[in-house]
């Protein structure tokens, strides 16, 4: 299956496929499990529109040069282009909720970082952002969202939006003083602590809250 932005009921949003914009240790536990310093303002890199496939798509491990690790993380939709954004611009440019994985070649990005260079190699090839459809409701209140991810039955997972270090809108308005967010492109907040790494035949459960619950496996 192809990636389009969808609603909850499957049907495609007019909305086209745009960039992903990703935080780096949004979560304090997730900062400590891998040594990294927190933060005294967000980290910010981009994987592009071909990193993108349905969360339902099976993971395909088998064509993967290095171990496959995952990141669960709030995925929020836009709608609107953002550009040195204001609180209520960006809280109005929010287009959809959802899930959204972080996957990573880990022993990539340990190399890169080491070295002071870009991430891409780890974080943008095809197919590292697995995307579930969007919760597409009005006032939604995203500082109360949570994410939870079980593998195999087993809580690998879980935190609420108020645990970020920095909050969702905070986030929108950050990333638009640096490059606009247009329609279509997607924000991923951050993970938190609990990452692994995926073998074949894993089975994962995502969820938002009680607004989306999605699975998938790896093959
Ligand atoms: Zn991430």
């Amino acid at each position: 299956m192809n990636y389009h932005h969808r609603n909850i009921n499957g049907q495609t949003l007019d909305l086209p496929l745009g960039k992903v914009v990703c935080v780096g240790r949004n979560y304090v536990e997730h900062a400590k499990e891998l040594n990294n310093p927190v933060p005294s303002e967000p980290i910010l890199f981009i994987k592009p529109a071909t990193t993108l496939v349905p969360y339902l798509n099976p993971i395909d491990s088998t064509g993967s040069p290095y171990p496959l690790h995952y990141e669960l993380e709030i995925a929020i939709l836009i709608q609107e282009t953002l550009k040195n954004a204001t609180a209520e611009e960006a809280k109005a440019a929010v287009g959809g909720v959802g899930l959204s994985l972080d996957l990573t070649y880990r022993c990539v990005q340990s190399k890169l970082k080491e070295k002071g260079h870009p991430w891409e190699k780890a974080k943008a090839f095809d197919g590292s952002c697995p995307a579930s459809e969007f919760v597409t409701h009005p006032n939604l209140d995203l500082d109360s969202l949570s994410l939870k991810l079980e593998i195999n039955d087993e809580l690998r997972q879980s935190a609420t939006a108020s645990e970020m270090i920095v909050d969702i809108v905070s986030l929108l308005q950050y990333a638009s003083t640096h490059f606009s967010l247009v329609p279509g492109d997607i924000l991923l907040t951050g993970t938190p602590a609990g990452v692994g790494v995926l073998k074949p035949g894993d089975t994962l459960v995502a969820s938002l809250g009680d607004l989306i619950s999605t699975n998938t496996t790896v093959v």
